[in-house]
């Protein structure tokens, strides 16, 4: 059966799912996104990551056809028209067609709905037992001044040209740093650092997406009694760090184990980094809004 996809009220044919190009999305990257997953028939943190994503809408004057309870229930009910117990529902917002101009206002209609709920792609099992390799990018994160990483956009450009870099240095992702060279993210993913058996991560000021997946891990450390802080830290702090991992809906909680050539600890993915995946693991398969 092939996927169906939720486009403006309707549910189609994978096939049928087509969006115009006069749509200011496709123009201009004049939209937001979010992305979730479903776990053994329950939508993980479905309704935090609906929150955030009418936030981006609304800080970009984009106004959502559809209630916050009514795109809840098409959720669920994409992921069940497709029989999917475990998913990544992908849902796309863009402000709609328009004409060739930038102006917002020539988008006269209403905002495009897209929910397209797919077969995970997990990553392969090597990259939670090895650990990954990461490099800081040389382009800098798009400063609070110019766009706020907190809006979750369809303008992803900052982000692809650090993962070229990734790409180009033969490494799976990169760290962005701020112009006042604090580490900020990776390219889809927040990053956290183990320094004297504390957890840090960086502030959301310094330039970050307040990732769900980030605030749940800083409940379960809590929860475990570790130390966390959010404070700006440096490149040097991840070189020196006893543990690193970066976390995201996708990615869960990866280990990083090098950075810029720098073995990070022991090289090998490290305690607490486990112990938070396991209980991270042991939530997922818990909680969540049942399909
Ligand atoms: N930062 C960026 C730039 C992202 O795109 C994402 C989402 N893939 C994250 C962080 C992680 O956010 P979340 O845990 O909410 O998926």
């Amino acid at each position: 059966m092939p996927p169906i996809v939720y486009l403006d009220g309707a549910y189609v044919d994978r096939s049928e799912a087509l969006v115009s190009v006069w749509d200011h999305g496709f123009l201009y990257g004049d939209g937001v996104f979010e992305g979730i997953r479903a776990y053994n028939g329950r939508v993980f943190k479905l309704r935090e990551h609906l929150v955030r994503l009418y936030n981006s809408a609304r800080s970009l004057m984009i106004t959502i056809p559809v209630t916050i309870d009514e795109m809840e229930k098409a959720v669920l009910e994409t992921c069940r028209k497709n029989g999917f117990v475990d998913a990544y529902i992908r849902l796309v917002i863009s402000r709609g067609v328009g004409d060739l101009g930038i102006d917002p206002r020539k988008c006269t209609g209403h905002a495009t709905v897209v929910i397209i709920a797919d077969r995970i792609a997990l990553y392969p099992p090597e990259t939670y037992e090895v650990g990954l390799k990461i490099v800081t990018a040389a382009t800098r994160k798009n400063s609070n001044d110019a766009f706020s990483a907190q809006v979750k956009s369809l303008n992803y450009l900052n982000n692809i040209l650090a993962k070229l870099e990734a790409i180009h240095a033969g490494v799976f992702e990169a760290v962005m740093v701020n112009r006042d060279g604090y580490i900020t993210e990776c390219t889809t993913e927040n990053i956290f650092i183990v320094a004297k058996g504390e957890l840090h991560t960086p502030p959301v000021h310094v330039g970050i997406l307040k990732g769900i997946t980030r605030d749940t891990v800083m409940e379960l450390a809590e929860k475990r009694g570790i130390k966390v802080r959010e404070l700006p830290f440096t490149a040097h702090d991840v070189y020196v760090a006893e543990e690193c991992f970066v976390t995201g809906t996708g990615a869960e909680i990866i280990p990083v184990v090098g950075i810029d050539g720098r073995t990070i600890g022991s090289g090998k993915p490290g305690l607490m980094t486990a112990q938070l995946l396991a209980d991270y693991r042991a939530l997922t398969s818990q909680e969540g809004t049942a399909i």
